[in-house]
């Protein structure tokens, strides 16, 4: 098991990562300092240029066969690990314990889909109108990535990047959110120990991310950007990436509605809503964020909502009980109470919950009778807030859902087959789950329309990302 502490250490003395600044990572949940990072700067990010466009050289003319094996020696490592990583995440951020072994285990699914994927690259040979002629579509690495990612997912949200970009030859240049350094710290150190080649991955902790992000942006050897984040913040990276024109995947903010149809099986539509909604106490970017309910069943759904709402225990994350832990800081907490006064003021009533808890705890609330135009309807809360809606008819519900900037994740609960088709295909979602309300997975394609993203990650599409497609053309001659 991995020692916080050297893994720190190491990482603030060692080669390009060394810096002369460090920064405090502070636990959520106790404000407690977890660990002293470095805090890389404009300098650091030219170095790791540098050592990403040398080692790609090396990383690209690999075998995707021994590419496979150090992955796949990476999965084995991580899982071998998991406690000290699902520890490390719930401490840095918050999430309870059981949620981050969970994660753990998804994290390394994408390592262990890219570890096959890496052999299944295949290319085309592909007919010629001259038959003088062999016409061949070849795959072939980007180059060196750029990654930035969030706090909420400290481990998949790097994998699920990662694990493509390696696989297909590129190396990697990973930026951590300020308030998560540390899990990824850790991913990168068991990637050297399984086999992988110094400069392929590495991570830059910064307390201060444009200036070190622009170097790295603006850098022509760096191929690729790829941001999980907030939508705010991608539209300033798409803008810079365009300076050199790079390939870009943005993965970007959410605003999921969850329709719950009268012909719906409410038993299901409550106990999804509640994985949904209050995972990571509402701080996914797949969270429900807007509960659009028939009128024939809202106040039925409404109070078996709350009652389990109330069921929750809130407390500390490294309690294996725990179900909601503490938001992951004062601004977070600050939005969550912004969004529910808003939302009182104009009439919505508090069914459950509705207040903050000390610290940096707040209740899980549920809310009925609210506005269609009130703030929470309109921005992701990021926080554990159940605003509940009525609505009368199909096409009602689905002009609801897709009154918004947002298209990630959605979600329809209906017991009626042609419904669900209907309503699938009507959606502007890159994701709609139909019954269900966790469909990510490392085989499937995730990601956005509309404001939410660019881009797929997971299963064959998430490789494709990372690759170029070269066309050749083969002249025969004459025997
Ligand atoms: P954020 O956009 O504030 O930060 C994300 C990352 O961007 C962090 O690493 C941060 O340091 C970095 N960053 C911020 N400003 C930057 C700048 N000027 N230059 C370079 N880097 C900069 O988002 P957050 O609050 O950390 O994460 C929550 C957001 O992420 C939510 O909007 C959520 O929906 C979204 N998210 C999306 C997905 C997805 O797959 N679509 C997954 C998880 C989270």
């Amino acid at each position: 098991m991995k020692a916080l502490a050297d893994v720190t250490a190491k990482y603030l003395t060692d080669g390009w990562q060394s810096a002369t600044r460090t920064f405090e990572v502070v636990e959520p949940a106790s404000g407690k300092v977890l660990a002293n990072v470095a805090d890389c700067d404009a300098q650091a990010a030219r170095r790791a240029a540098d050592v990403a466009w040398e080692a790609f050289e090396r990383w690209r003319a690999t075998s995707a066969f021994e590419r496979s094996d150090v992955l796949a020696r990476w999965h084995d490592l991580i899982i071998a690990n998991t406690e000290a990583l699902a520890t490390t995440m719930t401490r840095e951020m918050g999430k309870p314990l059981k949620e981050s072994r969970g994660e753990v285990k998804y994290a390394a699914g994408f390592v262990r889909w890219y570890a096959e994927e890496a052999k299944r690259v295949y290319g085309d040979l592909f007919p010629a109108q001259d038959p003088t002629k062999r016409l061949l579509a070849m795959p072939q690495p980007v180059g060196p990535a750029f990654a930035i990612t969030p706090w909420n997912f400290p481990l998949a949200m790097v994998t699920r990047k990662a694990a493509p970009a390696l696989a297909a030859g590129c190396t990697f240049v990973l930026k951590p959110a300020e308030q998560s350094p540390v899990s990824a710290l850790l991913l990168a150190d068991l990637w050297l120990e399984a086999g992988g080649p110094a400069g392929t991955l590495q991570v830059l902790p910064t307390s201060d991310p444009a200036p070190l992000s622009t170097v790295l942006i603006e850098d022509p050897r760096i191929r690729k950007l790829t941001f999980t984040g907030s939508t705010e913040v991608g539209r300033v990276l798409y803008a810079q990436a365009a300076t050199t024109v790079k390939r870009i995947s943005l993965e970007l903010g959410g605003h999921a509605p969850f329709l719950v149809f009268g012909d719906a099986d409410l038993d299901n539509a409550v106990a999804q809503v509640m994985a949904s909604k209050f995972r990571n106490a509402g701080q996914t970017c797949v969270c429900a964020n807007r509960i659009y309910v028939h009128s024939s069943l809202a106040e039925e759904f409404t109070e078996r909502y709350a009652a389990a709402a109330e069921r929750l225990v809130v407390g500390d994350p490294l309690d294996a009980a725990t179900d909601v832990g503490p938001l992951v800081d004062a601004q977070a907490v600050a939005k969550v109470e912004r969004h529910v006064a808003e939302a009182v003021d104009g009439g919505a009533r508090v069914v459950t919950g509705g207040k903050r808890l000390g610290g940096l705890y707040y209740a899980p609330t549920v809310l009925a009778g609210v506005r269609r135009d009130a703030l929470l309807m309109r921005e992701e809360t990021f926080g554990p807030v159940a605003p509940i809606v009525t609505f009368e008819t199909e096409a009602e519900a689905v002009r609801l859902a897709n009154d918004t900037p947002f298209g990630l994740a959605a979600y329809v609960y209906t017991r009626d087959l042609g419904r669900a088709f209907r309503v699938s295909e009507a959606l502007e979602y890159g994701i709609v789950g139909v019954n269900d309300g966790t469909p990510s997975a490392p085989y499937a394609p995730f990601g956005g329309v509309k404001q939410s993203g660019i881009g797929r990650e997971g299963g064959p599409w998430g490789i494709q990302e990372y690759l170029n497609l070269k066309y050749v053309a083969l002249g025969l001659g004459k025997a």
